[in-house]
Formats: structure tokens, sequence, C-alpha cells
């Protein structure tokens, strides 16, 4: 062992010398431990087990002489410093020792006391500088081989990171892309054992409060019917496992962690020997149970197993385990929440559509009546201007409300697939020119001018929708011009199609509004277009109409000076040449 006295190994096979030279240098250094020994061979064996800080050596001695003692001490130190003494100056033999390596020389018999312990001192002092770089580069290769350690293993952990989110980010894409939760949830065990294990199994607790796998996965595809055999053979069991399951969540808030298991965890945890077999044949070593949840309610829950004996599953995969089941747990709510929407929209369309029929017949026949008062009163002339314009605003409201009702009807037979389309020849343009005609009577403060060149335009399709279709751009062009104004509508023959467009000089459409415009109920927010009633319904019906009769809309607007909405429809093939 080292200690702080330095310690030096004087080897001769002179009895006087070996007495003499320890006190002369004893006597000038201090402290120093002298080991001595008059054979070159037993000094070889200490020098193997001890540190010395010099050796002092005779070059010759019997049985080896000096200069090959110095290779073997080098052999086994090459950092030890070595003093020769020698009696004759013999230039040749310093020379070849100092080649070899020899630090110094002391000649006998030695005069120059000073001298030698300076030489020592030195001699000392380099070892002592040796030992120091070579602690110090020990201590450098230490810290380079520990940085190299957490080099690497933060660069595993940078990639653990990195798999793990790029596993959640899929996991997210892949469960915001579906609306059905079953079928998103067998993508998550999927993608479970695609990463975080072996096999995956999704239960969920049913209306009647049953478990039932809803989803399930494994990494080698044919043992997924081993898995479905295990959880519809031991409903009991999976039960038993989601009570556990709930219970570890209400006292914990977090879910099961199962790092090991072995033969005999699987015997206890089974109830009989069909299980233990199934069990067996799947080899679960380890396993995470990740309860399902929103808004506190325990839904269903997620297993995952790893039946690898070199995966055991610790804290940081079921912080990611949790982190999926919150993110399949959401989409699960979405789901349920879309499903909830579509069920109320089921309803709303069905009381438009009961209430729509209801009313058509009723509101039918005061139509019909209302225009035959009026007719009668006008024959035989017996009607003052307050009471026509009286029986006016009768026809023209109910034949409002009988458009309206139209609207719903075509909605709910569309709806329901039942919108049929007659194929029949129609002339566009006298069609147009016609519905002009008729609307241009009611007008008061608006204009409509209709323009022309052709005078026949044939496609195929059904005259009363069609009838519709411009009915309803002609009504919207006049309803959001509230200030009145000229409404145009022009008929061409346009690249091979049919080309019917409504302009007017209203409103305008804002560049929100405008991709919602064809929906169903859409209506824009401008403060004055909520001024002017509809429910939305009239625009989604003619593009419907439209599409089925294989033409095209669109709409070109600017807020505050008018739109243009124009249809493009197929000609008769006879035609479109
Ligand atoms: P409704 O007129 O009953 O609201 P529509 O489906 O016919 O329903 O029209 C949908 C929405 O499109 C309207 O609420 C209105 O905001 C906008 N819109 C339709 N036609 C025009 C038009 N000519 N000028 C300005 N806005 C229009």
């Amino acid at each position: 062992m080292q200690t702080d006295v330095p310690h030096i190994l004087i080897i001769d096979d002179d009895p006087v010398m070996l007495k003499a030279l320890p006190e002369i240098l004893r006597r000038q250094v201090q402290p120093l431990q002298i080991t001595t020994f008059n054979s070159p061979h037993q000094a070889l064996n200490i020098i193997a087990i001890t540190d010395f800080d010099a050796i002092i050596s005779d070059i010759k001695m019997p049985g080896m002489d000096g200069l090959t003692l110095l290779t073997e001490i080098h052999r086994i130190n090459p950092e030890l410093p070595v003093l020769m003494m020698t009696a004759e100056d013999d230039r040749e033999v310093l020379l070849r020792a100092l080649r070899g390596g020899a630090y110094d020389f002391i000649l006998k018999p030695i005069v120059d006391h000073d001298y030698v312990v300076a030489s020592l001192q030195r001699a000392m002092k380099t070892r002592q500088l040796s030992r120091q770089v070579a602690a110090q580069k020990k201590a450098l290769e230490h810290h380079a081989s520990e940085l190299e350690k957490a080099v690497a293993e933060a660069v595993a952990e940078a990639k653990a990171a990195q798999r793990r989110l790029s596993f959640l980010a899929e996991a997210s894409n892949l469960l915001a892309a579906s609306l059905d939760y079953e079928t998103t949830l067998t993508r998550v065990a999927r993608l479970a054992v695609l990463y975080l294990a072996d096999y995956c199994i999704v239960d969920m607790v049913q209306e009647d409060g049953t478990l039932h796998t809803v989803g399930l996965a494994h990494r080698d595809r044919t043992q997924e019917g081993l898995v479905h055999r295990l959880r519809e053979g031991f409903e009991v069991q999976s039960m038993q496992e989601f009570e556990n399951l709930s219970q570890t969540v209400r006292q914990t808030g977090h879910g099961i962690l199962q790092p090991y298991m072995d033969d005999e965890t699987l015997a206890k945890s089974v109830q009989d020997a069909n299980e233990l077999q199934l069990l067996r044949a799947l080899g679960p070593r380890s396993l995470m149970r990740v309860p399902l949840q929103a808004q506190d309610k325990i839904l269903g829950m997620l297993s995952f197993v790893s039946t690898r004996s070199d995966r055991h599953y610790g804290h940081d995969d079921l912080a990611l385990a949790e982190d999926l089941t919150r993110r399949a747990a959401l989409a699960v709510n979405n789901s349920r929440l879309y499903n909830e929407a579509q069920q109320a929209l089921r309803v709303r369309d069905q009381f438009l559509s009961i209430a729509a029929h209801e009313l058509k017949t009723p509101i039918t026949s005061i139509m019909g009546t209302a225009q035959l008062l009026q007719r009668s009163a006008e024959r035989e002339g017996n009607t003052n201007p307050r009471d026509t314009r009286r029986m006016q605003l009768l026809t023209d409201q109910t034949r409002r409300l009988n458009r309206l009702l139209d609207s719903l009807l075509n909605l709910s037979r569309l709806e329901a697939g039942q919108l049929t389309i007659d194929q029949a020849e129609v002339n566009i343009v006298a069609l147009a020119q016609r519905v002009s005609e008729e609307m241009k009577l009611a007008l008061e403060s608006h204009m409509i001018e209709f323009h022309s060149d052709e005078t026949k335009l044939a496609i195929c399709g059904d005259e009363l929708r069609l009838e519709q279709v411009l009915q309803n751009l002609l009504q919207n062009a006049i309803k959001y011009s509230p200030d009145g104004g000229i409404i145009r509508i022009h008929v061409q023959f346009n690249n091979h199609m049919a080309e019917v467009s409504v302009t007017d000089q209203g409103i305008g459409i804002s560049d929100e509004a405008m991709p919602f415009l064809f929906s169903r109920f859409f209506r824009a927010d401008s403060p004055t277009a909520k001024q002017i009633s509809g429910i939305g319904l009239g625009l989604y019906v003619v593009k419907e109409i439209v599409t089925m009769h294989g033409g095209s809309i669109q709409v070109v607007s600017t807020q505050n000076q008018g739109s243009t909405f124009t249809i493009r429809l197929p000609l008769f093939d006879s035609q479109a040449t």
C-alpha cells in the first residue's frame, strides 16, 4: 500500500554499501523508508508487489548484471526511476545504462553525498509526478467512460421518448379517425401490441353492467384465438379482474402493475384447470391493467400483457399505458357524444317530417280556398281595395308557407333516399322564363329581368323539381335584397351545358359563410341576414336536386354588393356535341 512516507529500495551485493548508503540518506532525507536487498532476484520479486518511489542498484552483481536488472525492473514498472551505482567510470557502460532507461548515476565510493541525495530526491519527485499523472489519467478515463455511459443513456432515453411520442401521436390520429368506438378500440389494441405489449385486451362495461371484450390483439395473430377463448369462456373471472382494478383505481388513482408473473401466480389467479391451460399457452410474464374512464366513471379496462422474459413492466410503462388509455377514453366519449347528437338530429328530422306532412293538407286546402275566394271576388267585382290587399296577402303568405313545407318534405325524402327525379325532356329556357314571369307578379320593390339568347335548351330531368330549384334561387335573391333592386336571370349554352344564373344586388355572403352555404339548416349569421326569416334548407335541397340531375351549383358573392348563383345542367345527349 502506498503511504505518504517515500519508500526506496537499495540493491547491492556489497554489505558495507548496504549499511553505509541508508545511513547517508537517512541523515539528509526525512522521513524515508528504505528496504535493502543483496540479491537482484529477490529484489525483483519485491518490486513486483511494492510500489517504490525509487531504486538504487549496483551495476555489477553476481547472478545478474545491472543492465539486465534495469530491463527487468522496467518490464515490471516502466515508471520506476532507477539510479545505477558503479565503481568504474566506464563511459560505455554508463551510456548503455542511460539508453536502457537509468535515471542517474552514483559513483562509488560515494564522496559527494549531496549529489546522491539531490539525485534521489529528484527521482522520487519524478515518480510522484508520474503517479499523479497516472491517477489523473485514470480519473479522466473514468470520467470519459462515465460520460460515454451517460450520453448513451441519454440517447437511449431520447430514442425511447421519441418512440413513445410517436406512438401516442399515432394513437391520437387513429382515435380521431373513427367515431365508431369498437373499431377504434380494436385499433388501439393493435397499436399497443406494436409497441407496448405482446397482447392487449379491451373490455367495456355494457348497459346491463356486464363486461364485454370489444377489442383484442396479439403480436402473433395466430394466438388471437387463444386470447378470445380466454375472454369468452371466463366472464366471471374478467369481471373479478375489473372489480379489482376499480378498487385499486379508487385507492391509488392508478391502474394495476404486476411486473412479474410466474407459474405460481398464474395458478393462483385462475378458477379452473382449463383457464390455467389457456393462460400457460399464452405465457404472460408481466401485466398492466388500466381503467378507461370518462368523468370519473370507469367505462372499461385495457389489459396489456408481456410474454417476454426480458420485458417486465415498470412505472414508465404504466404511465404510457395510462396516457394511451386516457386518449382512448376521450375518443370513446367523443363517439358517444357524436352518436347522441346524431340521434338528436334524427329525432329532429323525424319531427319536422311528421309536422310537414300533417301541415301540408290543411295548407293546400287553405291556399286553394283563398285563391278561389280571390278569383270569385274579382269576378263579381264586389271587393274594395283594402279587401283585395288582404286577399292578396292571404294567398301570398299561404304560398310561402306551402313552399316552406315543400322544402321540409323534400328534406325528409332526401334523408330517406326517397326523393325521385323524373327523366323527361325539359326546356330549361322556357321553364326559367315561366318561373320568372310568375314571380314577377308579386313583386313591389324588385324587378326580375330574364335574358337568354336561346329559345330551347333541352335537359333530361324533372320539371317540377327544377321549378323548385329556380323558385328557391329567385326567392333568395328577392329575400336577401331587402332594399329592392334588379334580379337578373340568365340562361345560356356554355361548354356543352345549360347554364342558369341568378344575380341579385343584395346583402351578399361573407367568405366565412361560403363553405357552409349548402349545408342543412345553415344560415349566415351576419346581422342583416339574421333579420331575414328562413330555416336554412332551400340551398341544401337545391344542391341535392341539381346533383341528382348530374349538374353542379356555384356561387360568387361580394358582401353588400350582391351574389350570383349559377347552376350547370348536362344537356340531352343529342345536343351535347
Ligand atoms: P334560408 O334562406 O331559409 O335561410 P337557404 O338554404 O335558402 O335558407 O339559404 C341559406 C343561407 O344562405 C341563408 O340563410 C343566407 O344567409 C344565405 N343566402 C342564400 N341566398 C342568398 C343570397 N341570394 N344573398 C345572400 N345570402 C344568401
